[in-house]
């Protein structure tokens, strides 16, 4: 047997850069070395205790047995409402559709939407996992770059000269993954009136940062009523309440399309586990201090990050919104060198800091930007003060 019984569809896909630089660190860590691992994008806080309960007592009570393939009933009602009050979206709980993390949401997406070659205009700086899905579904990125000096944000202007007959879809994440950008109230709303002139679009708007959002509001575009049936907003409990093991996800979306996600998931993988449901629908029932802690804490780490970064030479940054990433150009270090190597392009900047510096973070390229790098600041003050420092020490070795 040999690995070119392999389908092209698998070979031609990427493998997740995030989760393989992850497990770099993992195994240089195992091998005795002090390793801060900034390059997962996952909260360091852990899951509240009052979800956790409500889980731990779901076990006990016996809720154990496959659920309905799009979700507990509870659970879609109580995303319904949520998406109603805190976003002004109109999804009924019959356009609920819960799955395996936001990640499978996605995939179920793009396999209901995709024929062969259909494009989607995908917004970059994008997350690593959005093209390979796309692969995945036979279509074809359509990549719209945006760098730092616009704050990584694509103009209205710009997504429509790229559409063409082809273009099914539109996607990008706000608060973005790996940028940090929000889009503002008026960038989608601009962005809202151009895809409403092309009814055979849908916008995909990946909110699963929405709750880390420094700019006081978080606005979702499928709330613009020019757009309402042609957005489907995906969004999930990884981040917002620190849930990412417990695999949750979910979209709201035209009923359609909702159906069609149904369908692809319930022949791959019959619906999400059942206790993590019970858990989100009392997360979502019940106003937890602990979203809005973690936020603030975010906040406090994301302003010492970013001034440690500025103090060194040829780092630039700007100043994100959201999220927990910070994604530095580091242009400026191309064509120096160490005693071991030479510093040519972003992949090789991130190799240099983890084999000297034992600092995991992120290449730019997988993120469609390979004059940048990101890192993650779910992390403690400490490792986050350590980490930067260690960077600082590298960089300035190299001639
Ligand atoms: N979208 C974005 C932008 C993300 O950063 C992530 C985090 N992995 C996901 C979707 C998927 O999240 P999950 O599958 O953990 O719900
Ligand atoms: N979204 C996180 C990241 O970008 C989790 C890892 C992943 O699924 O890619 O690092």
């Amino acid at each position: 047997m040999s690995s070119n019984l392999l389908s092209q569809r698998v070979v031609r896909m990427a493998e997740s850069e995030t989760l393989k630089m992850s497990q770099m660190a993992r195994e240089l860590k195992a091998k005795g070395h002090e390793v801060i691992n900034l390059s997962i994008g996952e909260p360091d806080f852990d899951t509240p205790d009052a979800i956790k309960q409500v889980a731990k007592d779901a076990l006990d009570a016996g809720f154990t047995k496959y659920t309905p393939v799009p979700g507990i009933p509870e659970l879609r009602e109580a995303i319904s409402k949520k998406f109603k009050e805190e976003n002004n979206l109109d999804y009924k709980a019959s356009q609920i559709v819960v799955s395996n993390g936001a990640k499978q949401t996605l995939a179920n997406i793009f396999l209901s939407l995709l024929d062969q070659d259909d494009e989607v205009i995908v917004l970059a700086p994008y997350w690593v996992s959005y093209s390979e899905i796309i692969k995945l579904a036979e279509g074809k990125t359509v990549l719209l770059k945006a760098g730092i000096e616009s704050d990584f944000k694509v103009s209205a202007e710009d997504i429509e000269k790229a559409i063409t007959p082809k273009t099914k879809a539109l996607l990008f994440s706000s608060p973005c993954n790996p940028t940090g950008s929000v889009y503002l109230e008026s960038e989608l709303k601009a962005i809202a009136q151009v895809i409403s002139k092309h009814p055979g679009i849908i916008i995909v708007a990946d909110e699963i940062y929405e709750y880390i959002n420094f700019t006081g509001k978080h606005i979702s575009i499928g709330s613009f009523p020019e757009v309402k049936d042609q957005t489907v907003t995906v969004n999930g409990f990884s981040k917002g309440y620190a849930m990412t093991g417990w695999r949750l996800g979910y979209m709201g979306g035209p009923q359609w399309l909702s159906d069609a996600c149904n369908k692809v998931q319930g022949q791959i993988t019959s619906g999400a586990n059942s206790f993590s449901q019970k858990a989100a629908t009392f997360a979502l029932q019940t106003k937890l201090p602990e979203t809005e802690l973690m936020k603030t804490a975010f906040l406090k780490r994301r302003d010492m990050v970013l001034q440690l970064l500025q103090e060194i030479p040829g780092v630039k940054v700007n100043l994100p919104l959201g999220a927990f990433y910070i994604f530095p150009d580091i242009s400026a270090y191309f064509g120096k060198k160490s005693d071991k190597m030479e510093i040519n392009n972003a992949t090789d900047f991130c190799d240099y800091i983890l084999q000297e510096a034992f600092v995991a973070v992120v290449s730019g390229a997988a993120f469609g930007a390979d004059e940048c790098f990101r890192i993650s600041y779910a992390a403690s003050e400490a490792e986050l003060k350590e980490a930067v420092a260690r960077m600082a020490r590298v960089l300035a070795l190299l001639k």
